[in-house]
């Protein structure tokens, strides 16, 4: 497309920066990017956008962004053609694991991973390859609480239910700054917007949160809950809702196990107790319970504060529990469950993620896997700590752990102790500088994006595809291609994974992450086997190049449901023991 205008190339864009999605439009000359601005007829974020999305530019142009692969020598980093820089990480990581067992190689996946269906999908071929169970990624220190309560709830961690923010009457907002996060478990572009039309319409913003966040300032009503202490809100406010007989989970009723045994567990706590622990009154806890009860569309909705503490699993459960009372969820104006293009949750059932709990403990700390990972709070212990099953070598994914998780500096200490670090980053950080070997993939513009994580937490349905802006250079590898390539390589003793890594990678090659991403696409909830069938495709994505918009969330359950009963239960034994 052409803007008459600067006779300059026009191209739109979904940014992948974060939850809300945003539209761009990217005026360019193919090599120079002159402008971006909000795509007003996105159809998903409706000319919303932030200051961040000018990084897409940033970091096309960045001089330090790293485009061959690096190997560390004496003398410092040298730049090694794609096929020795694989070979030799291959090598290395099979000598490893042939010496000191599967379990001395781990992994690390960044946050950007969420934000990218090229490692979406090829991702678990490279785990699996790899065979370790010393897995780590960013969820541990994001959301595992949600994924978690999901998982025991409603039958997988990747079915999340999102607030119905554009119908609902009452946002009760605990933990969370969506007017500057964009909404996270919740894409929800131009929050701030929303929130302005729904006190229009009548509605309140509580927000529960020690700070006074920027969020906090568009509020109805904040309060300033001591830190930690959600969990005690969230009872006392339960409670209330016994007592004043307000409990009704509607359409609910008809799917939920176990509401007498919750009730009788949540009455040990006294409001009394609730109010003295949270520092907020027990007037203020009735009041809000019983507004919250009243209103006739109420949501209730955390983030990264309300679970990213100690009772995080605790709250996290509580808040879903609450919209379950209330007979808000899959209801309009409730929590209400997205029916993206690609079924992600599907997609994680058919191939194992779909959410498992303690099936399994880390060595040095025992700490309890979930959905086949250890907390990465513990990563540095698994590296430091000598004896059998010690980490020896690791593989990261993006992200940088150094500085973005818990205890750093150990984390610094402990890279420096490896046999051998690989890194598929683009960057040179406080991580991947530890690395022996990077493989840098393409940048964020040269690549096609399509948000395979985040429509599936998105309050509307809608589905975009944005193709490659720029052509990236031909010495190139998209991520997907690194990972088919380091798989390839690996299980060079058996002839049977050497056939069986060869053969697929010679059928993903030629698949290539589009190819997958149109499959699961025509086979999702919108496409179409039948020839003639007008359904969602690649194709059909190509032509919209503002995307499609499916329309508001609408009610799934109990049909959806992951459990095996296809009921939830609401008191599973895990919280039972939490409250205890
Ligand atoms: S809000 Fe998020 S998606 Fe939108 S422009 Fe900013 S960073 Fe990009």
């Amino acid at each position: 497309m052409t803007d008459s205008h600067s006779n300059s190339h026009v191209h739109y864009r979904t940014c992948c920066l974060c939850e809300a999605m945003c539209g761009l439009e990217i005026a360019h000359n193919q090599t120079e990017i002159f402008s971006i601005k909000a795509d007003k007829a996105d159809s998903f974020s409706q000319g919303h956008i932030c200051p961040k999305a000018v990084a897409l530019q940033d970091i096309h142009d960045d001089p330090d962004r790293l485009r061959e692969p690096l190997r560390k020598t004496a003398k410092g980093w040298e730049t090694i053609s794609w096929e020795a820089a694989f070979d030799e990480v291959a090598a290395k990581l099979t000598t490893i694991q042939k010496e000191h067992g599967a379990n001395a190689v781990a992994t690390y996946m960044g946050n950007p991973n969420a934000h990218h269906y090229g490692t979406l999908l090829f991702v678990d071929r490279l785990i699996k390859a790899i065979g370790s169970r010393n897995r780590f990624s960013v969820t541990s220190v994001d959301h595992l609480p949600h994924a978690l309560a999901c998982t025991l709830l409603f039958g997988n961690q990747l079915f999340f239910p999102v607030p119905d923010i554009d119908r609902t009457e009452f946002f009760l907002c605990i933990g969370a700054n969506p007017v500057v996060s964009g909404g996270s478990l919740m894409g929800a572009p131009g929050f701030t917007k929303r929130i302005k039309q729904l006190q229009e319409r009548g509605g309140e913003l509580v927000v529960l949160d020690p700070r006074r966040t920027e969020t906090a300032l568009l509020a109805n009503q904040h309060l300033f809950i001591r830190p930690g202490t959600d969990v005690w809100l969230l009872l006392g406010m339960i409670n209330v809702l016994f007592e004043n007989e307000l409990v009704n989970p509607g359409k609910a009723a008809a799917y939920v196990d176990g509401l007498g045994s919750f009730r009788q567990e949540v009455s040990h706590f006294s409001l009394s107790h609730c109010a003295s622990q949270s520092g907020i009154s027990e007037e203020e806890i009735s009041d809000l319970a019983i507004r919250f009860a009243s209103a006739e569309r109420a949501v209730a909705y955390g983030r990264v504060g309300s679970c990213t503490q100690i009772y995080g699993t605790l709250t996290a459960w509580l808040i879903y529990l609450l919209n379950i009372l209330t007979g808000n969820l899959d209801c309009e104006g409730g929590i209400m469950f997205p029916k993206p293009a690609v079924d992600l949750a599907k997609l994680g059932q058919l191939s194992g993620y779909a959410g498992s709990f303690d099936r399994s403990r880390s060595r040095v700390r025992g700490l309890p896997e979930f959905a086949g990972e250890f907390p990465i709070a513990t990563m540095a212990d698994e590296m430091l700590t000598e004896g059998e099953g010690q980490v020896k070598a690791l593989l990261t994914l993006a992200g940088n752990p150094v500085l973005s998780t818990p205890n750093g500096r150990k984390l610094d200490r402990a890279l420096e102790k490896l046999d051998f670090m690989v890194s598929i980053d683009f960057y040179l950080n406080e991580t991947t500088c530890h690395a022996d070997i990077i493989l840098p993939p393409t940048g964020p513009l040269e690549h096609p994006h399509y948000s395979l994580g985040v429509h599936a937490v998105a309050t509307r349905n809608s589905a975009k595809y944005s193709p490659t802006l720029f052509k990236a250079d031909t010495n190139s590898r998209h991520d997907w291609q690194i990972i088919l390539e380091l798989v390839s390589r690996f299980g060079a003793d058996s002839l049977i994974k050497r056939v069986k890594n060869r053969l697929s990678k010679c059928i993903f090659s030629k698949l290539g992450a589009d190819g997958l991403l149109n499959i699961l696409l025509v086979a999702g909830p919108y496409g179409s086997f039948v020839p003639f069938k007008k359904g969602t495709s690649l194709a059909v994505l190509k032509k919209a190049p503002h995307g499609i918009d499916f329309g508001p969330l609408m009610p799934l359950l109990p049909k959806k449901l992951y459990t095996k009963n296809k009921r939830i239960q609401l008191l599973h034994p895990l919280y039972k023991r939490g409250l205890e």
